[in-house]
């Protein structure tokens, strides 16, 4: 029992830690260099507003298609037929509407070089912020993209009609960015794309519930989590990409961020991805994992042990921004004021 509360605690401080890492980005004031640079020298920075103002379209044209009921709930991990030993390395792309974040391009780099596969959760703010690395994750086979709210808005506690807009307008904001893709293409003479909706949804803060899940998989999302938090550890990167590889087995779902939080991801992954080759695993998208097994899933969506991040629903409630206050008809607000 000891021991039990011994780890509990040692989560629930990793949970806080993690939500104020979220919180001091806003701190982290230096000035970036073009937004969307593809540089891993991209700073988060401080917006003295929430930027609340929608994309330029708001509905997507497109939408993903019904989702089989296979894959309802909320997905912690695939079980998957014997001998195939593939796991998804998944990275999200979170941005409030309080601040701009960044790009850890020297994490893609390394993904690249160790020719690994990978899906990114993209915050549909951060690939507005953020829109030529958003092209290159895109244009690149080995990546899939998956919407990861708006402005990372609390899932499980934000109101409709923004819950509705924090799903859509991401999804229209890929949009938008796929057809740019395409056009670029079409003026080098390559064959395009195509539209391709978004159809993983990662939950902001892992906060979820049986009624939030039912309503993303109405619209045709998979609701994707994971089993293996692949940061948080202490010691250097290699002691943390080891404790990662001691953790993952076949069909894990692995929890990072390429948002530069933390901000030596790059070095963890340049270590983690010969350990998982030297034991024999390979990486796969979520999506393919998803084709190629049975998804394993919970009612309610948490970091380690259920329940270990409410805590969150006292910090983040409204639209990314830290809290229900919100300057009405502030600069940088799209939104009629009062609502
Ligand atoms: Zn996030």
């Amino acid at each position: 029992m000891n021991a039990m509360h011994a780890r509990n605690s040692v989560l629930l401080l990793f949970v806080v830690l993690f939500g104020l890492a979220c919180l001091s980005q806003s701190a982290l004031a230096s000035r970036p260099k073009r937004p969307g640079a593809p540089t891993s020298a991209t700073k988060a920075r401080q917006l003295l507003v929430p930027d609340l103002s929608p994309p330029l379209r708001t509905q997507p044209l497109q939408a993903p298609a019904a989702l089989p009921d296979r894959l309802r709930g909320i997905i912690r991990r695939v079980a998957l037929p014997a001998g195939d030993r593939r796991v998804a390395l998944t990275f999200d792309l979170c941005e409030r509407s309080v601040h701009v974040t960044g790009y850890d391009a020297a994490l893609v780099d390394a993904l690249r070089r160790g020719n690994a596969r990978a899906t990114f959760f993209a915050g549909g703010k951060w690939m507005r912020s953020h829109p030529e690395a958003t092209l290159s994750l895109m244009a690149d086979g080995r990546f899939e993209l998956g919407n990861h709210a708006w402005t990372h808005a609390n899932m499980a506690v934000i109101a409709e009609p923004r819950r509705t807009e924090q799903v859509l307008w991401t999804n229209a904001q890929a949009e938008l960015l796929r057809e740019e893709l395409d056009r670029r293409r079409a003026g080098a003479g390559q064959p395009a794309f195509g539209p391709r909706p978004l159809w993983l949804f990662r939950l902001p803060y892992g906060r979820g519930n049986a009624e939030t899940t039912a309503f993303l998989n109405n619209l045709g999302l998979a609701v994707i989590q994971w089993d293996v938090v692949g940061e948080g550890g202490s010691g250097s990167a290699s002691a943390r990409a080891l404790a990662i590889a001691e953790a993952i087995r076949p069909g894990s779902l692995v929890l990072l961020h390429a948002n530069q939080v933390p901000r030596d991801t790059a070095a963890v992954l340049r270590a983690l991805l010969p350990l998982l080759r030297q034991r024999g695993y390979a990486t796969a998208t979520v999506g393919e994992l998803l084709a190629a097994g049975s998804p394993e899933t919970v009612g309610d969506g948490y970091f380690s042990i259920p329940d270990d991040n409410r805590i969150y629903d006292r910090m983040f409630q409204d639209e990314g921004t830290g809290g229900r206050a919100r300057p009405a008809g502030s600069a940088g607000s799209g939104r009629k004021p009062g609502r």
